[in-house]
C-alpha cells in the first residue's frame, strides 16, 4: 500500500484519491471483525442458521479503488455520506 500525505481541511463535496484523482471507488477493509452465527440444528443432522450478527473491534481502513492508496482520512467523510 502506497502512503500519501493527508490532504489539508475536511473533503467539501466529493472526495478525490489525492494520489490518482479516483473519485469513483473505493474499498473498506474492517479489521479483527467478529462474526456470530447462531443455528438450529435440524431432526436430520442438518444445520440452519438463523441469525447472524458481526462487530468491528478493530480499525476500518479505507482504499482508493484504482491505485489502493490508502485515503482511511477520507473514512468519516464516508460513513457521513452513506445513505
Ligand atoms: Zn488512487
Amino acid at each position: 500500500m502506497k502512503k500519501v500525505q493527508m490532504p489539508s481541511g475536511r473533503p467539501l463535496g466529493r472526495i478525490v484519491c489525492p494520489h490518482c484523482g479516483n473519485d469513483r471507488e473505493f474499498i473498506e477493509v474492517a479489521r479483527n471483525v467478529v462474526v456470530t452465527t447462531k443455528y438450529v440444528q435440524n431432526n436430520d443432522g442438518s444445520f440452519t442458521p438463523v441469525e447472524d450478527d458481526s462487530e468491528v473491534t478493530g480499525k476500518v481502513e479505507l482504499y482508493c479503488g484504482e491505485c489502493d492508496a490508502d485515503v482511511s482520512f477520507f473514512h468519516d467523510h464516508l460513513t457521513e455520506m452513506l445513505f
